[in-house]
């Protein structure tokens, strides 16, 4: 049985019929923000209620502790200098991880307020470091600790690569979570998982032109989960979306098409691009890290 489900016939290209979803390591309560790291050759991924985070060793398939407590980490990425950047809910703010192993706090407030529990972070060319600011770390005891929001909304924020000044960049989504670039990095895709307090409002991916001053613009509705949220998500280098989607990946093309489908049986949270060749779409599904080798690179 094939791991995937072609929708599109664009879909065959970036896959292999004979390469199997693989499941890695089981053993967390909610498994979150991959983020890989090729000197290494290790993915580094989180455990939020475990308050902790994992590392999976791509050279002999085992899986350790690399961070507990870990401040309920949730979403991570390797800056340009190959350093780990985290989102960690418990203590409301983002870190850097440098080359020595100290950890270097890169933004915990905005205008003197303290953020909500930042969830996912991506970096940019300009070493510009993009992150969501949602609720869902001081909602409750379970994802970090029970706080009321000093803020009072839920944003997208920006660190800027070289002051680390940080701006307020997006304030139109009610509970902004994954984030990507595209390729050219003209458009910002943004996440909204609104759903989790609105039952009403769909989960969806909203598309921003990036303007000639770098800020998010216009957005536009790019896709609308047809059950669950979609969650954490990566583009590959033809601008094709790899987002969760309830209890199943959904691949988008860059023309909002949804082209393919890979089912993973347990509620997906985020997934990203590693391996040697940048060819491995890690899973983070849950309980589970799973990985599917593609036709295609982050
Ligand atoms: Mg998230």
């Amino acid at each position: 049985m094939l791991p995937f489900i072609v929708h599109d016939a664009r879909f065959n290209a970036l896959v292999f019929g004979h390469a199997l979803l693989e499941k890695l390591w089981t053993g967390c309560r909610w498994a979150e923000g991959p983020a890989y790291f090729p000197a290494g050759r290790y993915l580094v991924w989180s455990d939020i209620p475990n308050n902790r985070m994992m590392r999976f060793d791509e050279t002999d398939g085992s899986v350790s502790v690399f961070r507990q407590p870990s401040q309920s980490s949730n979403g991570n990425t390797r800056d340009r200098q190959g350093r780990l950047v985290s989102c960690e809910h418990g203590a409301r703010r983002v870190s850097r991880t440098e080359h020595d192993g100290s950890i270097t706090v890169l933004a915990d407030r905005f205008e003197g307020r303290r953020l909500n529990s930042p969830n996912d972070v991506i970096v940019k060319s300009d070493d510009s470091i993009w992150f969501s600011d949602p609720t869902y770390g001081i909602d409750s005891n379970y994802e970090g600790t029970a706080a009321e929001s000093e803020i009072g909304a839920s944003n997208v924020y920006r660190i800027d690569g070289r002051s680390g000044a940080i701006s307020c960049v997006i304030t139109d989504r009610v509970k902004p979570n994954g984030l990507a670039f595209s390729p050219d990095e003209s458009i910002l895709y943004v996440a909204d998982t609104g759903t989790t307090h609105f039952p009403e409002m769909p989960s969806t991916i909203s598309a921003y032109t990036m303007n000639a001053d770098g800020m998010p613009v216009n957005p536009r509705l790019f896709a609308t989960c047809p059950d669950g949220l979609f969650d954490g998500f990566r583009g590959d280098v033809h601008g094709n979306i790899w987002t969760s989607s309830g209890r199943s990946v959904f691949c988008f093309a860059p023309d909002d098409t949804h082209i393919g489908t890979i089912p993973v049986g347990e509620i997906v949270g985020n997934v990203c691009f590693g391996g040697i060749a940048r060819n491995r779409l890690y899973i983070c599904g849950q309980t589970s890290l799973y990985s599917l080798f593609l036709n295609t690179t982050g």
